[in-house]
């Protein structure tokens, strides 16, 4: 299974977010082996998964709240997010991490209420550059990915997302990705038994249609989550497309 998922970020107003629906259900055709899912703002998820119902592409939020309900001002809970019509959530973004203070601790018990509403959840991990650069990438990886630890018990997807490529133009080259992808696989394996050699594993960072045909054709890659390029509903059209060709 290939997967492809748009991460709008806080990006885009109500007739842009309904000008791309319209553009890219025109340019895509569903494959039932390719899932392609669009994370937009959660104020637009439900005119979203409204506008693409029945056209083979899902919706996935941004960030859920583990409390099922109650005092969190200006948060969502993931029942709520199950109600506006998303399949997924993407969590442990790590513009989320750094920007809002979210641990591991959050995370795990973002995961499990995730999959306890039947959402599957998208859990972003990677290094920063100075981690990089110390030699660390693993060992951070092996800490983000912990929190699966007792917690999975049902579909997951996860995403290698180094944060030196996130937003930067620079993506992580074909050795660097297959090298962290390979290793988050053995990680899966012991985690999760048997079930982690079938979870998908996403590449994010700077991800465009003119550079996604040779990531994924990087052992180990399942498909990409992208940012910036996965507002043009051609350019988004397209690697989507390449993911079915490959
Ligand atoms: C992201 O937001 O997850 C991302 C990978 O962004 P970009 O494609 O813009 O680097």
């Amino acid at each position: 299974m290939r997967c492809v998922v748009a991460n709008w970020k806080m990006n885009l107003l109500f007739p842009e977010a309904s000008n791309f629906c319209s553009t890219f259900a025109e340019n895509y055709n569903p494959v039932e082996d390719v899932r392609v899912a669009i994370a937009p703002p959660s104020i637009l998820l439900w005119t979203i998964h409204s506008q693409l119902r029945g056209r083979g592409i899902t919706t996935f939020a941004q960030n859920g709240h583990f409390e099922p309900k109650g005092a969190f001002t200006g948060e969502v809970s993931m029942a709520q997010i199950r109600d506006a019509g998303c399949s997924g959530v993407i969590l442990g973004h790590s513009e989320r991490r750094q920007q809002f203070g979210e641990t591991d601790e959050v995370l795990a018990k973002k995961v499990a209420a995730a999959q306890s509403h039947k959402l599957l959840p998208l859990l972003c991990i990677g290094e920063t550059l100075v981690e990089r650069e110390r030699e660390q990438t693993f060992s951070v990886i092996k800490t983000q990915l912990s929190v699966l630890k007792g917690v999975s018990s049902g579909p997951i997807w996860v995403a290698y997302e180094p944060i030196w490529a996130i937003g930067t133009g620079r993506t992580a080259d074909g050795r660097q990705i297959h090298e962290a992808h390979h290793f988050i696989r053995e990680e899966l394996r012991v985690l999760l038994g048997e079930a982690g050699s079938s979870v998908p594993i996403l590449y994010g960072g700077s991800v465009k249609a003119s550079n996604f045909g040779s990531i994924l054709s990087v052992p180990q890659v399942s498909g990409a989550l992208v940012g910036g390029a996965s507002m043009d509903p051609l350019a988004f059209a397209e690697m989507v497309k390449t993911a079915q060709e490959a």
